[in-house]
């Protein structure tokens, strides 16, 4: 049988809640002409879902939007042979349909995943939109340089790991804004950025320009709301400052009001210090960029100049618990849900995970 989580209603502000998901069970479609039948692996939760949910552009009875990684069980499409393992959009359910015409946004279409070049879970993170978000905010849009500092929010997560060390990997003092102090110790003993503050500490204007003594010249904002206040006064002149994601807003912000509430509260200071601002959508830079983001991160990741973090969870059941979490800040790295067995997984990496999920 196919387990399904389905969106019950359009949920009113705020975090999910247990009436939000509806559990079900369906029977295994088959594929048509030009369709594939796929095993989810891994499904990704990342917070534009809730986003969307909370807009009103997932249905009441759809099965919940998310990407996923996947085996191929039956194949109409040429160039995908059952066994392989694609990147496609199954969603939250244990089995989907992909195909040229089943594609959630125009550029998800099924992407075969190459085992030997990175672990299959990574093409969800580092080596998936997660990855290239960082690379294009960070390298293409703010294009750091040596001796520079650059200040990422949301530190830990599955964006944040990334730009971080990206910008390390540019010569840049790198310094973190994460919640918990283990998240803090892992992104400087484990990531090696220089710095890193709490934005639950009372005093984070403070810290934060402690660590920051020659001001600010590259915010990567993943966060708004007081992180983005205690960044505003640091910013140096010529500053480049992209913003990712709000995520601080999303539970009470349904529209767009978040991005331009923030645009308006940095103005004055913007306008100072000449500040290039940038609005970022990844998938503007799938096109461009993508082949030779891989291309480089694949290296760096073989050659341990990058490592990533995943926060796995067991079992498609747990996705609506492990949604919530993650958007309250409880995750630790890229949130996934192992929904089946990968047997790509060899004894190495499942003993990395084992430790800890600190992946190299
Ligand atoms: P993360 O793995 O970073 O998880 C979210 C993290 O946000 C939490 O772990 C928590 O970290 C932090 N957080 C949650 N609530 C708050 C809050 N109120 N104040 C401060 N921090 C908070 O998620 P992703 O890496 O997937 O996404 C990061 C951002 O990037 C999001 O805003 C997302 O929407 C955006 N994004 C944008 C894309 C684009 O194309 N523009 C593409 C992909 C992602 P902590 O405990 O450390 O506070």
């Amino acid at each position: 049988m196919n387990g399904q989580w389905r969106l019950t209603r359009t949920p009113a502000q705020g975090m999910p809640s247990d009436g939000d998901f509806a559990w079900s069970e369906d029977v295994i479609p088959q594929p048509g002409a030009g369709q594939m039948l796929t095993r989810t692996i891994y499904l990704s939760l990342d917070p534009y879902q809730w986003g969307r949910r909370l807009r009103g552009e997932e249905a009441p009875g759809e099965i919940c939007h998310g990407r996923t990684v996947s085996q191929v069980l039956e194949s109409n499409v040429d160039g995908f042979a059952p066994g392989d393992y694609v990147f496609n959009t199954n969603g939250w359910q244990t089995h989907g349909l992909s195909g040229k015409d089943i594609s959630v946004f125009g550029y998800m279409f099924p992407r075969k995943l190459e085992p030997t070049l990175a672990p299959i879970s990574t093409a969800l993170g580092v080596m998936g939109m997660l990855g290239l978000t960082a690379y294009a905010g960070v390298y293409v849009q703010c294009q750091p340089k040596a001796g520079e500092t650059v200040v990422v929010s949301a530190a830990s997560g599955g964006v944040g790991q990334n730009v971080g060390q990206i910008a390390k990997l540019h010569g840049c003092r790198v310094v973190g804004i994460a919640g918990a102090a283990h998240k803090c110790n892992f992104v400087v003993d484990e990531l090696g950025f220089d710095a890193c503050v709490s934005h639950l500490s009372d005093d984070l204007a403070t810290q934060l320009a402690a660590a920051c003594p020659d001001g600010i010249d590259i915010y990567f904002e993943n966060v708004g709301g007081k992180v983005f206040d205690a960044v505003l006064p640091l910013l140096n002149a010529h500053s480049r400052v992209t913003r990712c994601g709000l995520i601080s807003q999303y539970a009470n912000n349904k529209g767009s009001d978040a991005a331009t509430n923030w645009l308006a509260s940095g103005q004055a200071t913007f306008e100072r210090c000449h500040t290039q601002v940038h609005a970022l959508l990844v998938r503007n830079f799938v096109e461009e960029y993508q082949d030779q983001f891989f291309s480089k991160m694949a290296d760096w990741i073989r050659a341990g100049k990058v490592k990533y973090r995943e926060d796995l969870w067991s079992g498609l059941e747990s996705a609506p618990q492990a949604l919530s979490a993650m958007l309250k800040g409880d995750n630790f790295g890229k949130t996934l849900i192992a929904v089946s067995q990968d047997p790509t997984l060899d004894e190495q990496l499942a003993q990395k995970r084992a430790k800890g999920n600190i992946l190299a």
